[in-house]
């Protein structure tokens, strides 16, 4: 679909591969047959066997880090991770209220999963800035996790939106209450996300809409969270 990036879909979950002169970076991994995906959409796309040099997460949650630990590893891969979710990456997230539920779900997976602790290289702040591809800048975009935080290219007027919301034609939505850190700072995230200069969002459950399909989706969402007001 693009010259330089390759959106991956695994287990209901999408996480994206960058390409630029030096090689791969992984925005997120994916989760339940996420490294399967990988490989067979690298192959596809001609990009097998060039080097994966880093892994930059977007927040904690196992169906986008599941994967992160073992990727790293095999390919020396360097990780980039949100400070604010730094328990997360060693797999003793703490939930609160609604969100238990998730920490439940999650002990579980990853205990069935194999998942793997890593240690992010760098934690990532608001406003840090990502030497990559054509420059990515963190947008801390918090309520769904704490550190949960987005990626802007402002090259490309793009956001890599992470978990802000889910993009499906005929049902945009904010993600469901279990999953919230902090749901009450999330309509703050999505107004921040939508000051950006923006042509286009690229989030991480959604259909295969366009990029500027899935910001009208976001902005007629925004609208709808004030009128609910
Ligand atoms: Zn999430």
């Amino acid at each position: 679909m693009w010259e330089d990036l390759l959106q991956i879909r695994s287990a209901g979950v999408i996480f994206y591969v960058l390409r630029d002169s030096k090689g791969l970076y992984l925005i997120d991994c994916g989760f339940i047959g996420g490294r399967h995906a990988l490989s067979s959409a690298l192959k596809k796309r001609g990009w097998f066997g060039e080097r994966i040099i880093g892994i930059i997460v977007t927040h904690g949650h196992l169906d986008h880090i599941l994967n992160v630990g073992r990727i790293a590893e095999e390919t020396g891969a360097w990780i980039a991770a949100p400070r604010l979710d730094a328990s997360h990456y060693q797999g003793d997230a703490s939930y609160r209220g609604a969100a238990k539920v998730t920490g439940m779900l999650e002990s579980m997976g990853r205990a069935l999963l194999g998942f793997k602790k890593f240690t992010p290289i760098r934690f990532l702040d608001e406003g840090d800035t990502l030497d990559v591809w054509h420059g990515l800048t963190v947008i801390h975009l918090p309520g769904h996790t704490a550190g949960h935080s987005g990626l802007y290219c402002a090259s490309k007027k793009w956001l890599f939106s992470a978990d802000l919301f889910a993009s499906y034609r005929f049902f945009p939505h904010l993600p469901p209450a279990i999953f919230n850190h902090d749901g009450n700072q999330i309509p703050q995230s999505v107004a921040k996300a939508l000051k950006l200069d923006l042509l286009g969002v690229l989030p991480n459950h959604g259909d295969d809409a366009p990029p500027e399909v899935h910001l009208q989706r976001l902005i007629e969402m925004k609208r709808g969270m004030w009128q609910q007001k």
